[in-house]
C-alpha cells in the first residue's frame, strides 16, 4: 500500500490538484494531511473539501487554529495575521466545523501524526537536531510525521547510541528508513521554504518499506493572480516563485 503523507496545504488549490494528479498517476491509496490546511492562500474552501474528501487521516495546525478562533492571532506577523482575517471572513461553516473537530494528534500503527512536534502539537518547530532530541520522550510509536516548518526533513534517533541527526535523504528516489526512530517531515504542498517553489510531498511503500521525497511543479502565476485580486499582502504571493 502507498501512503501519501503531506502538510502545509494553506490553500493553495493549484499545488494541491497538481499533487492529487500525481496520487492518480503513481496508485497512492491514502492520504494523510498533517495541518495548515488554510491561511495565506486563496482557496480555503476548496481545498477543505478536497482535503475532507481525500484524506484518510488529518490533524490541525497553527493556520487552521487561528482561522476557526482557536488561537489569538496576535501571535502571528503582520502577513500571516492578514491572511488569517481575510480566512475567516471566507471559510463556510460546513468547512469551520470540519477544522474545529480535528484532534491534534493522530495514532495509526507504528505512526504519530501531528503538526508541529510531540511537545506542542501545533506550535513547535522542529527545525534543527537539537530540537529533534527533546521530542521522542513525548510519543510511544516508531516514528512521528509532522509538518509546520515548510522544509522536508528526517531526524533519526540512532538504535546503536541513542544520538540524534538529520538524515540526508535523496530526492525523486525510493530508500528505507536507517535503524531507529524517526521524524519525517514531507515540507509543503502550498508554500515551501527550502528554496524551491515546487511542491513537496512524501510517499510511504509499506510493501518496499521505502519513503520517497517527492516535488511536483505547478501554475503558481495562478495561484498569484487569485491571491492578489482577493487583495492579500503582496509579499505572500511573491514568496511562492523563489519558495522562500
Ligand atoms: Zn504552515
Amino acid at each position: 500500500m502507498k501512503t501519501l503523507v503531506c502538510s502545509d496545504i494553506h490553500a493553495n488549490l493549484e499545488a494541491l490538484e497538481s499533487v492529487l494528479d500525481v496520487v492518480e498517476e503513481s496508485g497512492v491509496d491514502r492520504i494523510w494531511c498533517l495541518g495548515d490546511i488554510v491561511g495565506y492562500g486563496p482557496d480555503p474552501n476548496a481545498c477543505v473539501a478536497l482535503v475532507q474528501q481525500k484524506a484518510e487521516l488529518v490533524v490541525p495546525g497553527n493556520h487552521d487554529w487561528a482561522v476557526i478562533g482557536q488561537l489569538d492571532v496576535a501571535d502571528f506577523n503582520s502577513d500571516a495575521r492578514s491572511a488569517v482575517l481575510w480566512t475567516r471572513e471566507q471559510l463556510m461553516p460546513i468547512h469551520h466545523d470540519f477544522l474545529a473537530a480535528l484532534p491534534v494528534r493522530q495514532k495509526l500503527g507504528h505512526f504519530t501524526l501531528l503538526h508541529g512536534s510531540p511537545t506542542h502539537e501545533i506550535w513547535e518547530y522542529i527545525a534543527n537536531a537539537h530540537i529533534a532530541a527533546a521530542q521522542w520522550q513525548h510519543f510511544d510509536t516508531a516514528i512521528c510525521l509532522h509538518g509546520h516548518t515548510h522544509v522536508p526533513a528526517l531526524f533519526i534517533r540512532r538504535e546503536s547510541d541513542g544520538r540524534t541527526s538529520r538524515f540526508a535523504f535523496p530526492q525523486e528516489k525510493p530508500f528505507p528508513l536507517p535503524a531507529g526512530r524517526a521524524l519525517i517531515n514531507p515540507g509543503s504542498i502550498g508554500q515551501p521554504r527550502d528554496g524551491d517553489p515546487r511542491a513537496s510531498f512524501a510517499i510511504w511503500d509499506d510493501e518496499a518499506n521505502t519513503w520517497t521525497f517527492h516535488r511536483v511543479r505547478y501554475p503558481i502565476e495562478i495561484t498569484q493572480r487569485k491571491m492578489l485580486q482577493a487583495g492579500l499582502p503582496t509579499r505572500l504571493a511573491l514568496r511562492l516563485s523563489y519558495g522562500w
